[in-house]
C-alpha cells in the first residue's frame, strides 16, 4: 500500500475500524472462552458475539492492540510507515510524521509491532540448503563505561547474532556457472557462547532435512541430531564468497540500515530491530506487506494453530 492510497482508503477512524473488523472476520474469530468459531457481529456494540456461549470479543481483544487506547488509525499509520519505508523509520521521525504528542507511545507501538513480525516469522522453519554464520552488531553503551570496555569481535561493545539464509545453488545451463539464489532468512541474537544455545536455535529454526553450511568447524556442537547434513566451508576466500554469500550480504545490509536509521541500538532491543529487518526482507516480493502485517497483528494470543 502506498501512502496516497492509504489516505484515500482510510480517511477516518471508522474506515480503519471496518477494515480491522473485516480482516478479523476473514481470519476467523475463535471464542476465548469455549473455542467456538461461529460468531455474530453486534453492530450496536462493535463486538463479536460467540454463537454458542454469547461471550463477546472486542476488535482489539487478544490482538497486539489489546489494552491500547490509541485509535485504530494511529495503529494503521504506524504499520503503514513501517512497511512502506524500504529502510524503516525511526520513532522520532514517525512521531513527527503522524503528529503524535508522545514519543514513548510511538516507540512502544513500533516495538510491539516488531514483536508481532518476529512471532510471525518464528512460525516458519528454513529448509533445503542453509547458509549459517554469525555477525557482530555494535550496541549502544553508556558513555562513562566506554573506556573500560574491550574492543573487537565478541567484546562487550557488540552483540553476537546468528544469521541463517536459505540458499539454492542454480546452474546456468548456457555458461555452466553456478550461482546461489536466496529465499528466506532468520536472524537471532545469541545470548551466550554456549553450544547448547546454537543447537536449540538450529532445532527450532531449521527443517530436519536441511543441509547447513558453516564458516567454521562444527565440532564444538552436536547438530547431527537436528539436520540432515552440515559442512564447514574452509575459510578459503572464494568458497566463502559463494557458499556464504547471502548471510554476509544480509549482515552488512542490516548493519548499514541500523546505522543509518537508528544509529546505535540498545542491545536489549536488537532482536526487535532484527525481526523487522528480516520480516521485510522475507517479504521483499510481496505486493502488500501492510495487509500482511494487519493480519499478523490481529491474530489473538489464544489462537496458536495456524
Ligand atoms: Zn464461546
Amino acid at each position: 500500500m502506498k501512502i496516497l492510497e492509504f489516505v484515500s482508503k482510510f480517511s477516518d477512524e471508522q474506515s480503519c475500524k471496518e477494515y480491522f473488523r473485516d480482516i478479523r472476520m476473514k481470519e476467523g474469530v475463535v471464542c476465548k472462552k469455549c473455542g467456538c468459531k461461529k460468531h455474530y457481529w453486534l453492530l450496536s456494540k462493535w463486538q463479536f458475539q460467540c454463537s454458542k456461549c454469547n461471550f463477546r470479543t472486542t476488535l482489539k481483544s487478544g490482538t497486539v492492540m489489546e489494552n491500547s487506547r490509541l485509535p485504530f488509525r494511529t495503529w494503521s499509520l504506524v504499520m503503514l510507515f513501517m512497511t512502506t519505508t524500504k529502510k524503516g523509520i525511526s520513532a522520532c521521525e514517525l512521531q513527527r510524521q503522524i503528529g503524535h504528542k508522545r514519543y514513548m507511545t510511538v516507540w512502544s507501538v513500533m516495538h510491539r509491532l516488531r514483536i508481532v513480525m518476529g512471532k510471525r516469522d518464528d512460525l516458519y522453519q528454513l529448509s533445503d540448503m542453509i547458509e549459517f554464520d554469525e555477525g557482530y552488531f555494535e550496541k549502544q553503551v553508556p558513555e562513562h563505561t566506554k573506556s573500560n570496555l574491550k574492543r573487537g569481535r565478541g567484546s562487550e561493545r557488540q552483540v553476537n547474532v546468528a544469521v541463517m539464509a536459505e540458499s539454492t545453488p542454480l546452474e546456468n545451463l548456457k555458461s555452466g556457472k553456478i550461482s546461489n539464489h536466496c529465499r528466506f532468512f532468520k536472524m537471532k541474537v545469541l545470548k551466550s557462547h554456549m553450544a547448547t544455545e546454537i543447537e536449540s536455535l538450529i532445532k527450532d529454526s531449521l527443517d530436519s532435512k536441511a543441509i547447513v553450511f558453516f564458516d567454521k568447524s562444527t565440532s564444538y556442537f552436536n547438530i547431527e541430531n537436528y539436520v540432515e547434513g552440515h559442512l564447514a566451508v574452509k575459510s578459503n576466500k572464494q568458497t566463502t564468497i559463494v557458499m556464504l554469500k547471502w548471510v554476509h550480504i544480509a549482515i552488512s545490509n542490516a548493519k548499514r540500515n541500523f546505522l543509518g536509521v537508528y544509529h546505535k541500538i540498545n542491545g536489549e532491543y536488537l532482536q526487535n530491530y532484527l525481526d523487522e529487518f528480516v520480516y521485510k526482507l522475507n517479504r521483499r516480493y510481496f505486493k502488500s506487506i501492510f495487509e500482511r502485517l494487519v493480519v499478523a497483528s490481529v491474530y489473538p494470543y489464544w489462537q496458536t494453530n495456524e
